[in-house]
This record gives C-alpha cells, structure tokens and sequence, in this order.
C-alpha cells in the first residue's frame, strides 16, 4: 500500500488522499484550498499532486466544499474513473460543485476587472455535469467491491446529512487489512444527524483533527444560550447576523430555533435564510428523511412537521429580497453564506450591519486562519469588504457547540475503541491541533501504534517495518530498497 498526502496536510483545507492498493490509484476526496493569499490558493487548486489521468476511483466522504469542491477541476483534467458516495452526498455534492463553479467564474471576473489580468475560471458547469455521471453511490453499510479483493463499505460519519467514514477491506502480502478514512468526524447528540459510527478495527487509520486541541460546549446548553442571546437582542431592538455554512450548520440552526418557538421559549421573530444555495440545501434535507435520527421524529416528522418549515422560516433566492434585508424594520435572524464570509451575500450584511452596536454576528462555525471570519473571532476592531475597511461595532458570540466536528475527547475516545492499529495518520487540523493529537494518543492513550502527521505532498510507503514515509533523502533509499523487495509506488 501506498498514501500520498495531497492537501489537508497541517491545514484544513483542500482534502485529497492518494492511496494505491492492489494496483490501482484510489483517492479519497478532492477539495477545494480556501484562505490565505489569492494566488497561492489557486495555485494549490489548479494542479494536483498528482496525475488526474492515472486516478482509477475517486472516494467522496462528504459534500464539504473542502472535500467535493475540485472534482470537476479532477475531470476536466482528464479523470475519467468511478466516484463512490452515499446518495445524499451525491445530490448535495452536484450543488455544491455548481455552486463552486459559479464562484470559479466570478473569482475570473474579478481579476479581470480589478487587475486586467484574463484567467480561465478553474472549471464551468459543464465540467460539473460531466463529473455527476461519474458518481455511483451505495448506502451506509452497504459493502460494495471495487477491484477483485478489494472492498468498501461507507459508515455514517454524523458530520452532515449522507455524510461517511470509509472502510477499505484489502489482502496484502496474503494479510487481509483494512484501512478506514474518517473524513470528517461529527459529534454525538447533534440535531437531525445520527452519532458517528464507531469502526471498532482497522490496521491503518486516516482522522481528521480539526478540534483535537479544544473541548467543545455541550450541546445540551445550545437551546438556553440562544434563547437568552435572541432576547437580549429583541430587547435592544438589534439583528442577529449569523456566518452560515450552507451545508448542515444552517439547517441544525434553523432545527433549533424551529423547536424553541414550537415550545414557546422565545417570542418568533422571523428568520431569513439569505442564500440561494442553503435553500437548495435544504430541499435535499427534505427528501432525506431516511437519514433523520430518532430525535428528528419525535421533534418533527411525528407531528408531521418538517423541521425546515414554519410561517417565521423565510428563504431569500432573489438579489431584490435580499438587499431588502439591509432596511428591515426591527428584529430579525438572518443566516447567509458563506461560512468563513469570504464570498456570498454574508459579505453585504456584514457592511450594513456590523457598525451597529445594537447588532450581533454569531459564530457557529469553524474560521480557518486567514479568512475574514477569523478576524470576526479574533476581535478585529475593522474589517476589509469590497476593498474598504469597515469599523466592527457589533457584538460577536463565538457558538461552538454547533460544530460538526468531534473535538479533543471525542477524537481521542474514537481511535481508543479502534483494535489492531498500525498507523494512525493525521490529517485536517492546523499544525498546532494535529500535533497535541498525535501527542495525545502516544501519551494518554498509551497506544503503541505509529502516528504520523503528513507533511503535504509526503508519501507513505508499506515496508517490512509497516508504513514508513519517504520524506527527504529516504526516498531514494526507500525506492531501492523497495525495488528489491518488489512494492509498488
Ligand atoms: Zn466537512
């Protein structure tokens, strides 16, 4: 077997594991690199690490533009193979990605109208219509076989809706193994998802580590907090601006503001959802239902309700409604996209309402270093939008019980109950987070396995010795060495 690490790697951003087993080239996921300089992330998203051409299979955890977002940009240059997904994931993906290309051509636009410099958008709709044909899906527990020995079975990940841990059966040197890929690892107890599934065995282990340095707020206060936030700003005749991821983050938002009103915690006050992709989103939650968990039923679907429906519940599709927004007379919850208020209509919000001291921008999401959205968290006095700083008068409440991501116990408690570990890898954390974790499992879990923290572009290679990298000059020796002992890289 073989891992090549090409993104996620010391950073959480831009998914994309080679493995070759069995001969053939399988990766998993092909995510877009958000923040940081312009040109240095869409130099990161315009090649690979590797050859588009020589991938066989493509493996899609989750609809994440982080993890789905260069798929097209993969086929465009030449990837012609199958991509394995739950259903979910593929319907979410499909939008996701068209979403992603209208971003690519308005990114194009931009240089072309501020620098005058002609760039190609890195791919167009068509690129994503022809990626959907390639997408074959399977459900959770369904195990399905890719090559002759080679088998994979998706579990619920419970980080948003269809999305999956991954499991990948294979015999090598006549030893059956298995490899398994967390993608991104949700949290017990959130609304509308089950609880990740625990994989009990595998010999080599992919995680992410978004939140491995951090304990999270349990979610069983998430209901008081905005509650008492919501009065406080009813009271001061404020707004409440909320980042919305469009994927997940607002529908679990929209869940729960849904159920305090139904329970009359809280006096209504009405709820934009400002983003056309989010009510996109939200029609694919509504014909999943089968993906729900118990608590969705006896919340809603029980009472014939849908969680994502009421009078209160507004969804904005067009420009003119949501510019509207800006002069609205008194109090209001306007969720929008996107997430780390890098692009999308959040953008204009921010302009017109977070000079306001009356106003509130809530934080549910997690900001990766470099975007504006860290700046929100980090307590900027100014912001930069549309290339004017604005002064930042709002109150901001950092939220993050709603994350969707496991954080320091759950992980640690995760790869406890995993057996026969060889290699632990880590991926998708900034640097700080991904060594505490590798710290951690060696010190408190005691375990004997390796840990690694890829380095981007590093390879692993099996040896006698088990997974060993090639970092450096042991490249050439490895190359030699497994030269004679006939692997393949
Ligand atoms: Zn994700």
């Amino acid at each position: 077997m073989f891992i090549k690490f090409c993104g996620a790697a010391r950073n959480v951003t831009g998914s994309r594991h080679l493995l070759e087993i069995g001969g053939k080239k399988i990766l998993l996921d092909c995510g877009m690199f958000q923040g940081g300089a312009k040109e240095k992330v869409r130099a990161q998203n315009e090649g690979f690490l590797f050859d588009p051409k020589a991938v066989d299979f493509l493996i899609l955890s989750h609809a994440h533009i982080d993890h789905c977002g260069m798929i097209p940009r993969l086929v465009k240059l030449g990837f012609a193979g199958k991509i394995f997904c739950t259903q979910a994931t593929r319907d979410l993906a499909e939008m996701m990605m068209l979403d992603g290309a209208k971003i690519q051509f308005q990114d194009a636009a931009f240089v072309k109208k501020e620098m005058g410099k002609e760039i190609e958008p890195l791919y167009s709709e068509a690129d994503v219509h022809a990626a959907v044909k390639l997408f074959t899906t399977y459900e959770y527990f369904q195990k399905f076989k890719l090559i002759e020995g080679v088998w994979v079975t998706f579990y619920d990940a419970g980080h948003v809706l269809g999305s999956a841990i991954t499991a990948i059966d294979f015999k090598e040197e006549g030893s059956q193994k298995r490899l398994v890929y967390t993608g991104d690892l949700g949290r017990k107890y959130m609304p509308i998802l089950n609880d990740p599934y625990q994989v009990d065995h595998a010999n080599y282990l992919i995680i992410e580590s978004t939140y491995a340095g951090h304990l999270h707020d349990s979610f069983d206060s998430v209901e008081d907090e905005l509650s008492r936030i919501i009065m406080d700003v009813t009271r001061r005749r404020g707004k409440i601006i909320i980042p919305g991821f469009s994927l997940e983050r607002t529908q679990e938002l929209v869940y729960v503001l849904h159920k305090l009103y139904d329970e009359k915690k809280i006096e209504p006050i009405p709820i934009f959802i400002d983003s056309p992709l989010s009510v996109e989103v939200s029609k694919v939650f509504d014909r999943y239902e089968n993906y729900y968990d118990n608590e969705t039923f006896r919340d809603f679907l029980s009472r014939k309700e849908s969680p994502f429906h009421s009078p209160e519940i507004k969804y904005v599709k067009r420009i003119e409604e949501s510019k509207a927004l800006n002069t609205f007379k008194g109090s209001c919850i306007i969720i929008s996209a996107s997430g780390m208020c890098e692009a999308g209509r959040i953008k204009h919000h921010l302009k017109y309402h977070m000079g306001d001291a009356r106003n509130l921008i809530l934080v549910v999401g997690f900001m990766a270093q470099g975007t504006r959205g860290r700046q929100l968290v980090d307590g900027a006095s100014k912001i930069r939008l549309f290339g004017q700083l604005y002064p930042l008068r709002a109150q901001v409440v950092v939220m993050n019980a709603f994350s969707a991501h496991a954080d320091k116990l759950e992980l640690l408690e995760y790869v406890k109950n995993v057996s026969d570990l060889e290699n632990v890898f880590v991926v998708h954390g900034e640097e700080n987070q991904c060594l505490v974790f590798r710290d951690n499992i060696i010190n408190i879990l005691k375990m004997k396995c390796r840990v690694d923290v890829a380095d981007l572009g590093e390879e692993f290679v099996e040896t006698p010795e088990g997974m060993q990298s090639l970092k450096g000059t042991r490249r050439e020796e490895y190359l030699n060495k497994i030269k004679d002992l006939k692997l393949k890289v």
